[in-house]
């Protein structure tokens, strides 16, 4: 596979299912060399083939964002299999829901341990690769795009801590942005609405048949409308930063 990405190599945790798996997908057809994250290794193992047959690179890391070793572990075993790393996409992240007072801390932890720590440790352990890719690369660029929500805009009942880490990941990109204006390295975030993925499957049976009954009433996203947009953002001329994107569903009011 040959484009715009040639040459490059992009990263993408949580690649092992919906939106991840179709960014993954989407990245190798513009040509780059994918490294997948994530922790189910049969799931990544069947993404990867897809991508080799259809004439794409990618390897499979198997990793847990949440574990900072694991981070690290991953990033650095992603670069020595692949060469290099031009494209972050942080996209690994668990959205439980419920109301405040019967919620779970451990659940409330696991959001924060996936959807926050899992973006700073993932980041953090990209950030020299990526500088050096935009130094030395034909792009000139490289590029950190996390996958934040509608629910890092708009805070709702049911959805606080949630929210709490969506919001804190624009926050957290946004200071990255301007800090590394002067290195190229491009920081955005895509804020989707309703995607048909795995995501509310973790969730209790009454949360699962409430998001179902609300499903129903709406043509959701796919997730290669997402993928969409991750290429878009990360295909940009050298001059052109994208740092934001709220793709929601056509009918969706919320
Ligand atoms: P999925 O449940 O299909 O995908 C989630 C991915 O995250 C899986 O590949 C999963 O892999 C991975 N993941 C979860 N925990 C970890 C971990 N500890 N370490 C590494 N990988 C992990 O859902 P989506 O594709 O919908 O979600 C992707 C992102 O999109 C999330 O950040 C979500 O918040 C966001 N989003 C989704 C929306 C939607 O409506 N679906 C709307 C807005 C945002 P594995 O279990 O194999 O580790």
């Amino acid at each position: 596979m040959s484009g715009v990405l040639d040459g490059t190599v992009a990263l993408v945790t949580g690649a092992s299912s919906g939106i991840g798996a179709e960014t993954a997908r989407r990245l190798a057809r513009e040509g780059a060399a994918v490294a997948l994250v994530a922790r189910r290794r049969e799931r990544l193992d069947a993404v990867a083939a897809e991508i080799v047959e259809a004439g794409g690179r990618a390897v499979v890391v198997e990793g847990d964002v949440s574990e900072r070793s694991s981070a690290e572990a991953a990033v650095k075993q992603a670069v020595e299999s692949l060469g290099r790393l031009d494209i972050l996409v942080n996209n690994a992240g668990v959205m439980l829901l419920g109301p405040a007072q019967q919620a779970s801390l451990d659940d409330w932890e696991r959001m924060l341990s996936i959807n926050v720590n899992g973006v700073l440790a993932v980041t953090h352990a990209a950030l020299p690769h990526l500088v050096r890719a935009a130094e030395d690369s034909a792009r000139g660029v490289a590029d950190v795009v996390t996958i934040s929500s509608t629910a890092g805009r708009v805070a709702r009942p049911g959805s606080s801590v949630y929210n709490l880490t969506k919001f804190g990941v624009n926050a957290f990109s946004e200071a990255l942005r301007q800090e590394l204006v002067p290195q190229r390295v491009r920081v955005g975030v895509i804020e989707p609405g309703t995607v048909d993925t795995e995501l509310v499957t973790h969730n209790s049976a009454a949360v699962r048949e409430a998001t179902e009954r609300q499903l129903a009433t709406i043509e959701a996203l796919q997730p290669s409308d997402i993928a969409d947009a991750v290429a878009y953002m990360v295909t940009r001329p050298r001059r052109v930063a994208v740092n934001e994107l709220l793709v929601r569903a056509a009918e969706q009011t919320w």
